[in-house]
């Protein structure tokens, strides 16, 4: 983020706006914030003398109010940043609005500003963050003030942008009414993310297990293996952030960790494990939710419990029809980019490195050992 601050600070790209900027500015926050606003561009009596986004002027006024109503604490919750860092002015140095390469030239550092932060909600202040962000163009703003837009696993919110409201064109009590969406929706958030994890969407995978049992077995930990790697894919490919919902395995259908997260589970009295062996599927194992299990699960947020349970359920029925030794094939030749030997070769060479490392620190010390019993 550093380094990306020190090229917004540098950037010489837009030849006009260099000519009448103060300097450019970049964004400023919590660079872990879950949230992200962006405003247009700084203004000419605001964020270009304070260097802050959002202070000192009328707009930066309303925007504290804003951060108030939704309860979001500037240095703590939010970054916020603009589309354009410079302030663009105009010839009687009045603000005016980004031409449309200066937006083009400076959209980069916006989009590195947001995959930095990884945030799940960004609020856009006005039509062209709004347009730059969702890819299209707007002919009227109202039709997507304060409605949340998924895009890419981050919940957009377009708003009208606080300097229409200073100029009164719209309702001032009304728009930070309607501000507040945004901090309930951060709350929200964060409960569900910060009470779910890995361990949990396996314990949920597990006690469905038993459902859309018909060919294969759940209850066959390769299956488990494979099943939790598609089920973590979905839940990707539904827009979950890995990071926060849970981690992905390193290698992927390969992993192993899931052996370990079993026994985590069990050792902590969340599940009990009894394997058996079957003369014709071979060793089976039945996964028990115990009433330490049922409570943890109880006490997730009930809608996003609610929403991985039906993944898990749309998973275990989806394969349900291939066997284990079927399923396995299924997912290698799917997800190839987990090639198992490829994985092996990249960690063998880090092995390799280590092992020359210590084979050196061995010889030279056995050297030393030598030297010291001539010496002697
Ligand atoms: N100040 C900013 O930083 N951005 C705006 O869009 C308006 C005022």
């Amino acid at each position: 983020m550093q380094r990306l601050n020190n090229e917004i600070t540098n950037c010489k790209q837009c030849k006009t706006i260099v000519e009448t900027r103060n300097r450019p500015i970049h964004g400023v926050g919590n660079y872990n914030a879950k949230v992200i606003i962006v405003g247009l561009a700084p203004g000419k009596d605001g964020a270009a003398l304070t260097g802050i986004p959002f202070t000192r002027d009328p707009s930066g006024e309303l925007f504290e109010q804003m951060l108030s109503v939704a309860g979001l604490s500037r240095n703590q919750d939010v970054f916020i940043t603009n589309l354009v860092k410079c302030n663009p002015k105009d010839a009687l140095s009045r603000n005016r609005t980004p031409s449309k390469e200066e937006i083009k030239n400076c959209f980069q550092y916006l989009k590195r500003e947001i995959d930095c932060l990884n945030p799940r909600i960004v609020v856009t202040l006005g039509k062209q963050p709004t347009e730059a962000l969702l890819g299209l163009r707007i002919n009227n703003m109202a039709e997507y003030h304060g409605k949340g837009i998924p895009k890419r696993g981050i919940l957009i919110f377009p708003f009208i942008h606080p300097g229409y409201v200073i100029r009164g064109a719209y309702d001032r009590k009304k728009y930070l009414k309607e501000f507040k969406v945004v901090g309930d929706d951060f709350r929200d958030l964060i409960r569900q993310e910060s009470r779910l994890s890995r361990l949990d969407i396996l314990l949920i995978l597990l006690k469905n297990s038993s459902c859309g049992e018909s060919t294969g077995l759940v209850k066959d930990k390769t299956r488990l293996q494979k099943l939790l790697f598609l089920m973590q894919q979905e839940l990707v490919r539904r827009g979950y952030k890995a990071k926060y919902a849970f981690r992905p395995y390193l290698y992927g259908p390969y992993s192993r960790e899931l052996y370990t997260d079993i026994e985590w589970l069990r050792m902590n009295g969340l599940v009990e494990v009894n394997s058996d062996f079957n003369g014709k599927v071979g060793i089976t194992t039945d996964f028990i939710i115990t009433d330490d299990g049922k409570k943890r699960l109880s006490n997730l947020d009930s809608q996003m419990y609610k929403q991985i349970e039906e993944i898990a359920v749309d998973v275990i029925k989806k394969y349900a029809q291939m066997n284990t030794a079927q399923l396995v094939n299924y997912v290698h030749e799917q997800f190839a980019e987990y090639n198992l030997e490829q994985l092996e070769k990249s960690r063998k060479h880090l092995d390799m490195r280590l092992d020359s490392f210590m084979n050196e620190e061995s010889r030279s010390s056995h050297d030393k050992i030598i030297q010291s019993k001539k010496e002697i």
